[in-house]
């Protein structure tokens, strides 16, 4: 036999092997993928409402200054109002007073603005936080799921794919350039064994003097339907 079949009739094997690995996996490659992406989509919200938050505290913190600072002016006013000499000084610390009052008054105004806000954040950032943690602990047990069954596998998939490279190396490049080309659209065929006189992969005939120089095994033949290598086992 043409050595070159053997390694390609051997290749077609380990890439078998290796897909049913890989089926074996199932989706969870996929499944561990997306649970990321989306715990990545989440943490820039966090952040983002956990900087309001911190915002809004200062903001308060300052405007809680302004009614301190307001409310003493407020009882400055009121001491002196009284022992006011002049109308002239009586209409202006009235004004002052109305001022001080004004200040407060928006100063409160705003505070229980933030408030609401505050507390309207505070909730989104529960459920936020709420709904990172599920994706977690969903996240954690994907992978665990994910290494329990690598683990079983991956001692064989090792050496399959060590094998492979080996083959890999020995084929002429055309030849594996074009065994990789038809096993990707062929769902994962490059090689067809003929069955009775027809091509194994698309089961289309093979004409007796094309059949008798597969049967020799000493060239390589491709099926002039599906592109796959052709070759011929007894059995
Ligand atoms: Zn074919």
């Amino acid at each position: 036999m043409l050595e070159e079949l053997a390694l390609l009739i051997r290749l077609q094997e380990i890439d078998i092997e290796l897909a049913d690995i890989e089926a074996e996996k199932g989706d969870l490659p996929e499944q561990i993928e997306k649970l990321e992406s989306e715990i990545a989509e989440y943490q820039p919200q966090v952040e983002a409402i956990e900087n309001d938050l911190k915002t809004i505290s200062g903001n308060r913190i300052e405007q809680s200054h302004i009614i301190d600072m307001a409310r003493e002016q407020l009882k400055k006013s009121q001491s002196v109002i009284f022992n006011v000499k002049t109308t002239r000084e009586y209409d202006a610390i009235s004004t002052e007073i109305e001022q001080s009052k004004q200040k407060i008054a928006e100063g409160e105004r705003l505070q229980l603005e933030s408030l609401v806000n505050e507390e309207d954040l505070k909730r989104s950032l529960d459920e936020l936080k709420d709904r990172l943690n599920k994706l977690h602990d969903e996240l954690v047990e994907r992978r665990s799921e994910m290494k329990e069954r690598l683990d079983s596998t991956q001692e064989d998939e090792l050496s399959f794919l060590h094998e492979r490279e080996k083959i890999v190396h020995h084929l002429k490049k055309p030849v594996y350039d074009h065994y990789e080309r038809t096993r990707k659209i062929r769902d994962g065929f490059g090689i067809a064994h003929v069955t009775g006189s027809a091509c194994g992969y698309c089961y289309s005939k093979i004409p007796p003097q094309r059949l008798s120089e597969i049967k020799r095994m000493d060239d390589i033949i491709l099926c002039e339907v599906c592109g796959c290598f052709l070759v011929y086992s007894p059995d």
